[in-house]
C-alpha cells in the first residue's frame, strides 16, 4: 500500500496535485485543483482514471484547466466522476457543464457527482451527460463525521475549511485505510498450513463476519484476523493552498491539531516573509509562516508549491531556506530542483 503524489505545473505557474492511493488490490486516483496547463504532463489514460477531483476554491488559477479534464471525462462509461469543493461548487459546476452546445448527448454515458461542504454537512447533486446536464438532481445531505467527507474501504477523504480573504479554501487530506499484513511469527507457530485463506485475511472486500475453510475446518474471518494479521496505520497526505491563518488564532490551533502526524503536507508558498503585509491583504501565508505551521503540527514532510511569479528563482530558493529555519524537512517538488538554484 502506498500514497504517491506528483505536483503538476511549473514553479510560478498554476499547480495541481495528482495523487494515487495504491492498496495493492486496487488503485484510486485524485486530482487536487486543476489550474491551466496542469494536465499536460499526464497521459490521457491517467486523466481518465481520476475518480475524485477536489477543488480547494474556484479562483481562476485553480480551475482554468478544467475544460481539458472535462473533455477527457464528460462521457466516461461505468465510473462516475466525483467532484468536491466548498459551498457553491454544485452551482459553479452545473454552469460549467452547461456552457457547451449539446446536441449529440442523448446516448452518451457520463455521470458527475458534485459535492460541496461548509465544514459540517455535505450537499450533493448528480448530473448526467445524457440529459445535457439540464438538471442537478439533489442527493440527500450527509452530516460529516468529524472532518471526513467520505470514508471508503480503501481511504478516507477529509476537509478543513480555511480562510482565504473573504472566501473559504478547502484543505483536503487523504488517509489510507489501515494496512493489513500477515504475521510471519503467528504463521510459523500455527498448525494451519499456508493457503489461499491467508490472502482473504488481507482482502479489504472481505468482512470480519464472513467465514472461510482452513485445512477443511470452518473458521470465522474475524478470529483468523485476530490471530494472524498485524495492522498498521495507512499513510496520509494533506493539500493546503490559498489560505491564511493568523498566529495564535483558534483556526490555526485547530488546523495544527488536525494536521498532527500527517506524513506529507503539500502547501502553498505564495509570499516571501518580507511581503507579509501583502500576504495578509490577499489571504495567503508567507514562507516562514508555512514552516512554522508544519513545525507546530509535527508533520512528516512539507512540500512547497504555488509560488508567486512576482519572485525570481533566486527568491524562491531564499523562501525555501526561510521555511527550513523552522521546518528543515521542507522541500520543493523533486522535478523543480533544476529550475530553482540551491534548493
Ligand atoms: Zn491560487
Ligand atoms: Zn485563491
Amino acid at each position: 500500500m502506498s500514497i504517491q503524489w506528483q505536483i503538476l505545473g511549473q514553479p510560478g505557474s498554476d499547480n495541481a496535485v495528482f495523487l494515487t492511493v495504491d492498496s495493492g488490490q486496487a488503485v484510486d486516483h485524485f486530482l487536487f485543483d486543476c489550474g491551466e496547463g496542469c494536465l499536460t504532463s499526464l497521459r490521457p489514460s491517467q486523466i481518465q482514471a481520476i475518480t475524485h477531483l477536489a477543488f480547494s476554491h474556484f479562483h481562476m488559477d485553480h480551475v482554468s484547466g478544467f475544460d481539458t479534464f472535462f473533455r477527457h471525462n464528460y462521457n466516461r462509461p461505468d465510473t462516475p466522476v466525483n467532484v468536491w469543493g466548498p459551498t457553491g461548487a454544485i452551482g459553479l459546476m452545473h454552469h460549467r457543464f452547461q456552457s457547451f452546445s449539446w446536441n449529440l448527448h442523448r446516448d452518451q454515458p457520463g455521470e458527475w457527482i458534485v459535492r460541496e461542504t461548509e465544514g459540517t454537512t455535505v450537499e450533493g447533486a448528480r448530473l448526467l451527460t445524457r440529459e445535457a446536464f439540464a438538471t442537478a438532481h439533489s442527493l440527500p445531505s450527509v452530516p460529516m463525521t468529524g472532518r471526513a467527507l467520505v470514508t471508503a474501504p480503501r481511504f478516507t477523504l477529509e476537509a478543513f475549511l480555511l480562510p482565504h480573504g473573504s472566501i473559504p479554501s478547502v484543505a483536503f487530506r487523504v488517509i489510507e485505510a489501515e494496512r493489513r499484513n500477515i504475521s510471519p511469527e503467528a504463521l510459523q507457530y500455527s498448525s494451519h498450513k499456508p493457503g489461499p485463506w491467508l490472502q482473504a485475511l488481507t482482502e479489504e472486500s472481505i468482512s470480519d463476519e464472513e467465514r472461510i475453510s482452513v485445512d477443511g475446518t470452518d473458521h470465522s474471518i474475524a478470529d483468523l484476523r485476530a490471530e494472524f494479521v498485524i495492522t498498521s496505520p495507512g499513510e496520509s497526505l494533506a493539500y493546503l493552498t490559498d489560505f491564511r491563518v493568523e498566529p495564535e488564532s483558534e483556526t490555526r490551533e485547530a488546523l495544527c491539531e488536525w494536521l498532527k502526524g500527517t506524513n506529507t503536507v503539500i502547501s502553498e508558498c505564495q509570499y516571501h516573509h518580507r511581503d507579509r503585509a501583502l500576504a495578509i491583504r490577499n489571504g495567503h501565508m508567507t514562507s516562514r509562516e508555512v514552516g512554522q505551521l508544519a513545525s507546530d503540527a509535527q508533520v512528516g514532510s512539507l512540500v512547497l508549491q504555488h509560488l508567486s511569479r512576482r519572485y525570481s528563482p533566486t527568491d524562491w530558493a531564499a523562501m525555501l531556506r526561510e521555511t527550513k529555519l523552522s521546518f528543515p524537512r521542507a522541500a520543493f517538488p523533486p522535478d523543480w530542483q533544476s529550475s530553482i538554484p540551491e534548493s
